[in-house]
């Protein structure tokens, strides 16, 4: 089977054992996905458990401090406060379906470990989630919560002791259990046909967004936004509006402590090509393909590649990359909190800090919508630390 590519990115560049794994995953998403019986169980739980449609709001007090029309598509009011259960209630229905009994995930601050831990609970499914000792630290209280849910949690003393590790051991992990447990990847990433799955399931938000917007407006909005971490949040976003071209798409990385100071965790705007976790793409990599460390005060971001597709829409020029800082991401924190009495995540608020440049670009009075990945609670720790000037 010949491993799906988004240009010259994306492939499968796994350790033989694994082509098998992957080859049944394909086949049985395909069919899953052709099957009505799946698709209509997969939307029930959307709407009665995740809470879907999630509202586009038209955020008019942030609209007037920029001089355009904002709107929020809030992911935020999904179930576990973020887009990450879209993906992980497919990839576990479909996980039953191969009649596999046990998941098992990657997580960094937690997010996609709560939300992996969520729907095998809701499932009847075993889940184990790899986790890197020093962000285990830093997380105690979605760690807390995982075990809540029942998941069991690998701690991963390897390399950096982060999301990029955890990764490289749930991969090592699945080469000898894929018989009973099924994998699911957090991000639009990974070997094929990883990124196609995550996309798949990612897209309901991009379809929600097309259709809310043209009821209320009959028309299409000049721009979306959606900060790109692995890029699950923006490839669901964009590919509402992919043949639209009208419709400008902004992606926006981590810009850590700016660019200049490579600190950062943006591949596209400043990183190289190379292959890392199964896939080529852009990597925070030299030119040897060595990865480098990154920083982001977003655990959620703080991954040192993008997914395939998002890669290749770079190239192409149908979507463009702006990176902003920490210090912007927390002033639009605060910004959206004060204005809406909405607290966005720290990733989300990297999206909202690209607004004044976006608005620069598109012209006063445009229509843009901003995808709203998650909600800050998370965050208190660190904006209580950040604001108090620690
Ligand atoms: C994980 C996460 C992200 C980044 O992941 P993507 O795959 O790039 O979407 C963004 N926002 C929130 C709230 C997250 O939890």
């Amino acid at each position: 089977m010949k491993p799906h590519t988004y240009g010259p990115y994306g492939g499968a560049y796994v350790p033989e054992v694994l082509n098998r794994p992957l080859a049944d995953l394909t086949v049985a998403f395909d069919e899953a996905m052709a099957d009505h019986s799946f698709t209509a169980e997969l939307e029930h739980i959307l709407t009665h458990y995740v809470g879907r449609a999630t509202p586009l709001f038209h955020a008019k007090n942030l609209s007037q401090v920029y001089g355009a029309n904002i709107f929020l598509k809030r992911e935020d009011l999904a179930h576990t406060g973020a887009h990450k259960i879209n993906n992980t209630i497919g990839q576990a229905l479909l996980a039953k379906r191969m009649g596999k009994t046990r998941i098992i995930a990657e997580t960094g601050a937690g997010q996609h470990g709560v939300a992996s831990a969520t729907a095998a609970a809701l499932l009847g499914l075993e889940c184990t989630v790899f986790m890197g000792s020093v962000d285990a630290r830093r997380q105690e209280a979605n760690l807390f919560r995982m075990r809540l849910l029942g998941a069991k949690i690998e701690l991963v003393e390897s390399g950096s002791k982060t999301l990029k590790d955890a990764t490289s051991e749930a991969i090592r992990h699945w080469i000898s259990t894929a018989d009973s447990t099924h994998y699911i990847i957090g991000s639009a990433l990974g070997p094929s046909p990883y990124p196609r799955i995550v996309q798949t399931f990612q897209s309901v938000i991009g379809r929600e967004i097309r259709s809310q917007f043209y009821e209320r407006f009959f028309r299409h909005p000049d721009a979306v936004i959606a900060c790109v971490g692995g890029g699950s949040n923006a490839i669901g976003t964009f590919s509402g509006y992919y043949e639209d071209n009208q419709v400008a798409l902004y992606g926006v990385e981590a810009g850590g402590y700016g660019i200049a100071s490579g600190q950062h965790a943006a591949p596209i705007s400043e990183g190289h090509t190379g292959i890392l976790h199964g896939f080529y793409s852009y990597f925070m990599c030299d030119e040897h393909g060595n990865i480098r460390d990154t920083h982001s005060v977003s655990a959620g971001l703080d991954y040192p590649g993008v997914g395939p597709e998002l890669a290749w829409l770079a190239d192409k020029g149908r979507v463009e990359y702006i990176s902003v800082t920490d210090e912007q991401a927390l002033q639009s924190c605060m910004e959206l909190t004060r204005h809406e009495g909405i607290l966005p995540a720290l990733e989300s608020s990297h999206a909202l800090g690209a607004l004044q440049e976006v608005v620069r670009r598109q012209g006063d009075k445009s229509h843009i919508v901003v995808t709203l990945s998650g909600r800050g609670d998370k965050d208190m720790g660190i904006l209580q630390e950040m604001l108090s000037g620690e």
